[in-house]
């Protein structure tokens, strides 16, 4: 097990097997979580053999560091990690005028195979632990706490099919929302995923608050299938079904994302079936002009407002994602995949 992926009881538990006073658990929780401490010797409050214990244990806290970085004219910055086995990942921090915003990433590559994504055309290598996963917060939040600034809110939205790595994603989020660490609320956190059906029912079980995300992009199982393979193995029908399962228990309302790809899915007439299959539902729709990747191309900023204009004539929430990081390789995996390249 690694440190930060660890609660205070399974921290007392690793301590107690060295003879160390239990009660130091709860000081190394939160020098890791609250102040986001980037090595052992800063933890003050500790005697000098139990920081000697952790530094030949863990040798740092984080299993992670920073391989590349890339800061846009827009404040966004892009972070690549290497982990341990130097396998990579990134992770993006987006700030505006009231919030700072970090997209995590959950899995090294990604199984989905999504035709509009540098990480999907990538393929898969393996999931993270929730220590990597937990880590990456921790460093920005290190850097950050530096500037006077904190995170304030984080999305399951970067490398990887989150809910395909459901127990360290779970572990995550909880650790990220314990009231003795970093204790970001549930409801500051997103959580997306392409349509894991299963997984969306068996989260709507968990006892927490988080915001849930649906990657939609298409309104017929035909379009849909040819950019989300997913699609075939859990079709519209059947992901709906589970999300309204979801909202049934949870009374949250679900983020639908809709990535716009000219000439694809971003007629007006999609727009109205699109409002067809959501009506009713406890929902929002967050458009996203696509990054181009692929020969895939995005609409003119024309097309997106009347797509808009349409949902919001049937009274179906919308926002139009604002476009961060175009200088710099924003789209998720275009970093990590010009870095392997080299
Ligand atoms: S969009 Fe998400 S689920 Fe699809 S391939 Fe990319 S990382 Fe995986």
């Amino acid at each position: 097990m690694e440190l930060t992926g660890m609660f205070p009881e399974e921290i007392k538990d690793w301590l107690q097997q060295r003879q160390i006073a239990p009660f130091r658990a709860e000081q190394i929780f939160s020098w890791l979580h609250k102040h986001a401490t980037a090595s052992f010797a800063e933890m003050t409050n500790l005697p000098k053999h139990v920081i000697f214990s952790l530094e030949q244990a863990f040798g740092s806290p984080w299993p992670l560091k920073l391989a590349a970085s890339q800061r846009s004219t827009d404040g966004t910055e892009k972070y690549l990690f290497a982990l341990a086995d130097q396998a990579t990942v990134e992770t993006v921090l987006i700030p505006d005028e009231k919030r700072q915003t970090l997209c995590i990433s959950t899995q090294v590559g990604c199984a989905m195979n999504c035709s509009f994504c540098a990480t999907g055309r990538s393929g898969f290598v393996r999931n993270l632990s929730a220590a990597e996963i937990v880590s990456q917060v921790l460093w920005v939040e290190n850097q950050l706490k530096a500037k006077g600034q904190s995170i304030s809110n984080i999305v399951y939205m970067g490398m990887g099919e989150p809910l395909a790595n459901y127990d360290s994603v779970l572990r995550s989020v909880r650790l990220i929302n314990h009231e003795q660490g970093l204790n970001l609320g549930a409801r500051r956190i997103t959580i997306s995923t392409c349509g894991l059906v299963p997984q969306i029912k068996a989260l709507a079980e968990e006892d927490l608050q988080v915001n849930l995300a649906i990657s939609l992009h298409a309104v017929t199982d035909a379009k849909r299938s040819q950019v989300m393979p997913v699609n075939k193995r859990f079709p519209l029908a059947e992901l709906l079904q589970a999300c309204d399962y979801y909202t049934d228990r949870t009374g949250r309302r679900i983020s639908y994302e809709y990535a716009l790809i000219s000439n694809f899915n971003d007629t007006p007439e999609q727009a109205k079936s699109l409002s067809r299959l959501l009506k009713g539902r406890l929902c929002h729709v967050n458009l996203i002009p696509i990054n181009p990747v692929a020969t895939q191309r995005r609409p003119s900023e024309q097309g997106v407002m009347e797509f808009a204009r349409v949902l919001e004539a049937k009274h179906i929430p919308v926002s139009v994602r604002k476009e961060r990081g175009s200088d710099i390789e924003a789209a998720c995996g275009q970093l990590r995949q010009t870095q392997l390249q080299e």
